[in-house]
């Protein structure tokens, strides 16, 4: 049966990936359809915690939803690598240059709730009980065959996008491989309450002998714990007592109160072979999956679903060439392989047990993690803040102007309300900011709005500017003197596209007839 409703793209799964994704299609007025198996939303599950900095301020997009899940998460200033009592090292998440400053810790509950709320906002609606079985092919299209109420129905969109998580019926369906491998090691989660006298705006690693343990303040006044089992290791809540024990290695000061949820899981590296066939696309878990030392899956899915998702609906309101949507694939398969390796670095360096081995690393902890540049990496990149984008639909002019392809830097500007310069740009279309006056550059200009790019001035004052910026930061982080004129194109996922001066008006051309034309 076919329910005749066809819509622009159908998103399978209301996880974070496909909530994020529909939201920013809904909100630049594409026609989505979200359907999801379960019975409803997931309140119970306990899954990802930690929201980065770079999501965040991804998800501010959103009429300020990253400061919304901010304000009610549980902020870390700093994660506490500890073995016993003795301090091994330290990462300082409150130096980062970002109004995220800290590791911020929310139940996936809640940020999906969040998302929900954004979406009804915008009048798009999830249809639970409702799950895909196999996609099917003819002539006219793609459809996807859904089990609904006991009813089997034959679902149509131009766009299908497989959001449907690690065992995704989608990616199945098309035939994709998920390769790589699963680990040995096994790994414990889980909510519990504890009394402690342990700092509540930090998160704590614990290593010893036995393998390491993590404790991270919740909100609500629970702790989340993470850490590595042993082979013989049992995990129930009567033996979590002494395992935590084992672990902190004879410290006193935490005392096991009550177990809320509890799991024992072993962690898999796996990147889908393709993220694309035809008129179907996967994101999130369902094209990747990496161990959670680092807390980054859900993070990824998130930005997965923001670079599909303007891509998507430019190409569906006629603003964009299809081919765009190829540099989906490149990209973000390049990205969802960096954080695999550098997840995998994570867990082997966590769950080295061998004595002298856990000597040598405990030592260069040690010494290495006061050095700023290994603070900065130990911070910076986890949280999202050194992302690039190395391959794919952006003019790469490194060597003659900094931070093309990079994430756009995170500036608080002294006086503007409010203060950082990411604030300023919302929803989910390309910007061009024109630094320093700009005078020259009325061609740029005029060639951006006539695509339909919204400019920002930038400049000192507050006459005729926009975003005043007295002290020159803007300008000064790409690289651009305080009396040249420069304009920098930035793209709904906050990367930086573009950066010339006037004489590249024809660079900028070729950019925008070329991606967003
Ligand atoms: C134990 C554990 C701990 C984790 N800890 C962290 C962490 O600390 N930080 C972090 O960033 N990430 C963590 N993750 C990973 C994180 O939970 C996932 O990366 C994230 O949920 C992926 O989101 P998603 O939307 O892609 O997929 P999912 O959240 O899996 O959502 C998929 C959705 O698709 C639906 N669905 C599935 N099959 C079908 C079907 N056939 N038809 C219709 N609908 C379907 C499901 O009901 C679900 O709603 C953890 C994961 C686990 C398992």
């Amino acid at each position: 049966v076919a329910d005749g409703h066809r819509a622009d793209v159908l998103v399978v799964g209301a996880g974070p990936t496909g909530l994020t994704l529909a939201g920013v299609l809904a909100s630049s007025g594409v026609d989505v359809r979200v359907v999801d198996g379960a019975s409803g939303p997931q309140r119970e599950s306990s899954r990802a915690t930690t929201v980065h900095a770079a999501t965040l301020e991804l998800l501010d997009r959103f009429d300020g939803l990253g400061r919304e899940i901010a304000s009610r998460a549980a902020r870390a200033a700093r994660s506490t690598i500890w073995s016993g009592r003795r301090r091994v090292a330290q990462v300082r998440w409150d130096r980062m240059p970002t109004p995220y400053a800290g590791m911020f810790n929310i139940p996936q509950a809640e940020t999906e709730a969040l998302l929900r709320e954004r979406l009804e906002g915008l009048r798009c609606d999830i249809s639970w009980r409702t799950t895909a079985h196999a996609l099917e092919r003819d002539r006219s299209g793609t459809c996807l065959r859904v089990e609904r109420g006991g009813r089997e129905e034959a679902l149509t969109a131009r766009w299908i996008v497989g959001c449907d998580g690690a065992h995704s019926r989608v990616r199945r369906s098309l035939g994709v491989r998920l390769e790589g491998s699963t680990h040995e090691e096994r790994f414990l989660l889980g909510d519990v309450r504890l009394d402690t006298d342990l700092r509540r705006d930090q998160t704590h690693l614990f290593v010893s002998t036995r393998g390491v343990l993590g404790i991270m303040p919740l909100a609500d006044g629970r702790f989340r714990l993470n850490g590595t089992l042993t082979r013989d290791e049992d995990l129930t809540a009567g033996t979590l007592a002494e395992l935590i024990a084992h672990r902190l290695s004879g410290r006193q000061g935490v005392e096991l109160l009550g177990v809320d949820w509890l799991a024992d899981y072993r962690t898999h590296s796996r990147l889908a072979d393709r993220f694309r066939v035809g008129n179907v696309f996967l994101a999130g878990d369902a094209a990747h999956l990496n161990s959670p030392v680092g807390g980054q899956g859900m993070n990824v899915g998130v930005h997965d679903a923001v670079n599909l998702g303007w891509k998507l609906s430019r190409v569906l309101r006629g603003k964009a060439p299809p081919q765009l949507l190829e540099t989906y694939a490149t990209e973000r398969r390049a990205a969802a392989a960096e954080v695999i390796r550098a997840s995998e670095r994570g867990t082997r360096m966590v769950a080295v047990r061998a004595p002298l081995a856990r000597a040598l690393r405990n030592a260069i902890m040690r010494f290495a993690h006061r050095l700023p540049p290994v603070q900065g990496k130990l911070a910076l990149e986890p949280a999202g803040l050194t992302q690039r984008v190395r391959h794919g639909a952006v003019v790469d002019q490194i060597g003659r102007r900094r931070r093309a392809g990079q994430k756009l830097p995170s500036l608080a500007l002294p006086g503007m309300r409010p203060p950082w310069l990411h604030h300023h740009l919302h929803g989910f279309e390309h910007d061009l900011l024109l630094l320093n006056g700009a005078g020259s550059l009325r061609e740029v200009e005029s060639l951006a709005r006539s695509f339909g790019i919204r400019v920002h001035r930038v400049g000192k004052g507050h006459e005729g500017n926009e975003i005043t910026d007295p002290e020159g930061r803007v300008a000064a982080a790409f690289g651009v003197e305080p009396d040249r004129d420069a304009a920098v194109l930035v793209r709904p996922d906050s990367v930086v596209a573009w950066i010339g001066a006037s004489e590249d008006t024809a660079s900028l051309g070729q950019y925008v007839r070329s991606v967003i034309g």
